[in-house]
């Protein structure tokens, strides 16, 4: 087996010609007589037939994501969330219960809140931190687990082995948003779940300019998923899969060299006067770190940071001050940036909301996201150290 990064190098790559693979825009394919475009008819998700279900391009960049995942197959979608839209849509019918990370990300929260419902499916939010026995929240109706670890906003890391041995047990599917860390840090696969999506809009483009879901499925799953993808109409440009494909390329060094960057942000965040926690799991004593350490073999840039509000100093002050930190939707790209935290919670969260600030590091130098951060959260009363000597 490769490893990760050997496949982000390697895979995809022709036998001869060019390295990289050529932008085929198409619709129309044209045919020479009826017995060869008849012959495509069976074999549409393979074969060169209606640009809708893809051309050289989509099939390149399915077959290098579909090695990357360590999956059956890969299936890419126009966005992170068409990816969880259209595996709720293939795998709950109506009458089915869903068990679903209450820290999920708010738009899923939201299609299942609404759309599911209507369809009659049901739900159950549960505690992204139980530790076992989430085989007492299943009910015989139940027909699939949701996670998505770390949480989005608040980064519970959810004991996936735990979860996959009951819902098999049952019978019961497992699927995860494995967008945070990637397969490079999580082998969601290996780890037993039936399928995983990302948003490859965030660090598999890597640069902010298009969005993209990706689903790796395990073999039963592949046919009806692929199928729910056709009948929904979703289809991603030629030119998205070959930024896609780029973006895959360079992933692993950006990836590191941002986990770096968290670590040495968050590390200074934490022993500041003006913050209570960092929520970045691979940060030694942060919540969730014993699971992460033991499942993930590293981090994005991305992090939750619990702010002590005074009077002169809140999430919204500190954001406007800051310089390099951007504010906009969204992460995975080169560029820092800044947002309140956000979230619907059920169970018990982390923190209040509006303490919470969620930042992400990119690709500038650590040091000068530190003066960003230093400058904007002011002045303090006590020396910078004084947190973390009262730890200690
Ligand atoms: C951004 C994000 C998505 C959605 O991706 P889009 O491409 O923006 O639709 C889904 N899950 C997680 C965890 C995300 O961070």
């Amino acid at each position: 087996m490769l490893k990760k990064e050997t496949i982000l190098a390697t895979a995809g790559r022709p036998p001869h010609g060019p390295v990289n693979v050529p932008v085929m825009r198409a619709s129309t394919i044209l045919f020479e007589d009826m017995d060869s475009y008849e012959s495509t008819r069976d074999d549409r998700f393979e074969a060169l037939r209606y640009g809708l279900h893809g051309t050289e391009t989509h099939f390149a960049l399915e077959r290098v994501l579909t090695e990357f995942e360590g999956c059956h197959r890969a299936i890419i979608v126009p966005s992170g969330l068409a990816a969880a839209t259209a595996v709720l849509l293939t795998l709950l019918s109506p009458g089915d219960h869903l068990l679903v990370a209450d820290s999920v990300y708010g738009p899923v929260r939201s299609f299942i809140g609404t759309r599911l419902a209507a369809m009659g499916v049901t739900h159950t939010f549960f505690d992204p931190n139980l530790a076992d026995g989430i085989e007492q929240l299943f009910q015989p109706n139940t027909k699939l687990v949701y996670c998505e670890s770390p949480g989005s906003f608040t980064f519970e890391v959810q004991d996936i082995p735990a979860i996959v041995r009951q819902a098999r047990r049952h019978g019961i599917k497992t699927v995860i948003d494995n967008t945070w860390a990637s397969p490079l840090f999580f082998d969601a696969m290996v780890h037993g779940v039936d399928i995983s999506i990302q948003a490859a809009t965030k660090h598999i483009s890597g640069h902010s300019d298009f969005l993209m879901g990706v689903i790796a499925t395990t073999a039963p799953l592949w046919k009806p998923v692929r199928e729910t993808v056709a009948d929904l109409g979703f289809s991603v440009s030629a030119d998205d899969c070959f930024l896609a494909l780029r973006g895959l390329r360079t992933l692993s060094l950006r990836l590191r060299r941002q986990n770096e960057t968290a670590l040495k942000v968050a590390g200074w965040l934490r022993s500041h006067p003006a913050i209570t926690e960092v929520l970045y799991p691979p940060l030694e004593g942060a919540p969730g770190h014993a699971l992460w350490k033991r499942d993930f073999k590293g981090g994005c840039g991305l992090m939750g940071v619990v702010v002590k509000p005074d009077e002169t100093r809140t999430v919204r002050t500190i954001i406007n001050s800051l310089r390099l930190f951007r504010i906009g939707a969204s992460w995975g790209g080169f560029e820092s940036l800044a947002l309140p935290g956000r979230f619907t919670r059920v169970t018990e969260p982390p923190c209040e909301q509006n303490h919470l600030l969620r930042l992400y590091t990119g690709l500038e130098d650590p040091d000068d996201l530190i003066s960003d951060l230093a400058n904007a959260l002011g002045p303090t009363d006590a020396p910078t150290h004084s947190a973390e000597q009262r730890r200690s």
